[in-house]
């Protein structure tokens, strides 16, 4: 891929790079025991800045159908993210007022962490998840799912099969689909003309400010801004009327858009390019930080295990050429991924009970986002005097 990268939103040709991190494998490409002496593919993980439309972006070098046919992140595993869901849904009974008679569809609606407290409520639902395997189960947990990416025309066959929606719900997929505009129509398609489409993802502006650069991955093809959310969905016919910032993932915006038929002025703002600067420069402080800390503790003879094996651990073990030798090990909530191994590091996932097994110095979390719940969860690893390590926004023991 070249220079002549054109942007995905507006056509201008792409010249100007936000951050280049090399290359690394898709991050939710997990390893059997049985895959670890074959070759690996890796990709270069390069993102562009639209001088024209700002929208940052990171080209489609790793096809969408490669990286949601068989997907192992299950939300339901993550307490807060639950109740997160739950209180949205309760709200928007409210707002909305919906009922037996309405109807919500979620895009990319995973497991069912979301709909279920819809069912619960009584409102009839439509889940769209592209992983098969994902959208079984929430089937077998009686959450009416299809399995298929949100677009145009799917959109429209969806809405012709079960009628339009009063709410429409995308949490953490506007920056997961590689055609933003065909996206935004498929929610313009299954929203009634007086519905509310409602789309959470994680925000731009809080990435740079805390340094996010590790929820950078392939499967992220763009990384938005009130701004350059609101010019996609004004092309599928959306119009921005309420936002909100979120602390989820991290810091993350709630955007509210209703069909232009109904809604009002669209709300502003601006972001310059001037805006972006200085990201690369903190990217690789952080580097050096984790690597010198790290190398340090291997001189000292202290044990270093991981937390979590999130798609973000990835890209930061991958940038900063983190494996076995620096970090033994890591462990997950999710039984799905014990005995597996991550891309690219090879580093193996186990379940939590190793950590008592084994009891190392330190132990690096990795979903940042979750820290407070993780540092409680794991309040027992301080009997054995092992303190805890985060490395983003700035490396910190404790
Ligand atoms: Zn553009």
């Amino acid at each position: 891929m070249g220079e002549s990268v054109a942007c995905r939103l507006c056509g201008e040709t792409l010249t100007r790079t936000f951050v280049d991190l090399g290359m690394s494998p898709p991050c939710e490409s997990y390893l059997r025991a049985d895959q670890i002496d074959s070759g690996e593919t890796f990709y270069p993980l390069h993102v562009r800045i639209c001088d024209n439309c700002l929208l940052v972006q990171l080209p489609a070098y790793v096809a969408a159908d490669d990286v949601f046919s068989d997907y192992l992140y299950f939300s339901s595993y993550s307490t807060s993210w639950v109740e997160h869901a739950r209180r949205f849904v309760v709200d928007m009974q409210e707002r909305l007022d919906l009922g037996a008679g309405s109807l919500i569809v979620e895009a990319a609606s995973n497991d069912g962490y979301l709909l279920q407290h819809a069912v619960a409520l009584g409102i009839p639902v439509l889940g769209i998840e592209p992983a098969a395997n994902i959208a079984e189960i929430a089937n077998q947990k009686g959450i009416r799912t299809e399995s298929y990416f949100l677009g145009e025309e799917t959109g429209a066959d969806a809405a012709a099969r079960h009628g339009q929606a009063g709410l429409v719900v995308g949490n953490n997929v506007f920056a997961h689909v590689p055609d933003i505009v065909d996206f935004a129509k498929g929610l313009r398609a299954l929203v009634k003309d007086d519905g509310l489409v409602s789309l959470e993802f994680p925000h731009l502006l809080r990435l740079i400010e805390r340094r996010q650069y590790d929820t950078i991955y392939h499967e992220h093809y763009q990384y938005l801004t009130l701004k350059t959310a609101a010019l996609a969905l004004e092309r599928a016919g959306l119009k921005v009327v309420d936002v909100q910032e979120l602390a989820s993932h991290g810091g993350s915006l709630r955007v509210m858009s209703t069909p232009v038929e109904t809604a009002g002025e669209p709300t502003e703002l601006v972001l310059t390019v001037e805006g972006h600067e200085g990201f690369a420069k903190d990217v690789f402080a952080i580097k050096a930080d984790l690597v010198t800390f790290l190398v340090q503790a291997a001189r000292a003879g202290k044990t270093v295990a991981g937390y979590g094996a999130p798609g973000k651990g990835n890209t930061l073990l991958n940038h900063c050429g983190i494996r076995e030798d620096l970090l033994a090990y890591t462990v997950d909530r999710s039984p799905h991924k014990h005995g597996m191994f991550l891309p690219g590091t090879h580093i193996p996932i186990n379940a939590e009970e190793r950590l008592a097994e084994t009891r190392p110095d330190y132990i690096v979390i990795l979903p940042w986002n979750l820290r407070e719940e993780i540092v409680h969860q794991l309040g027992y690893a301080r009997e054995w005097g092992a303190k805890f390590v985060v490395p983003i926004p700035r490396l910190e023991v404790i």
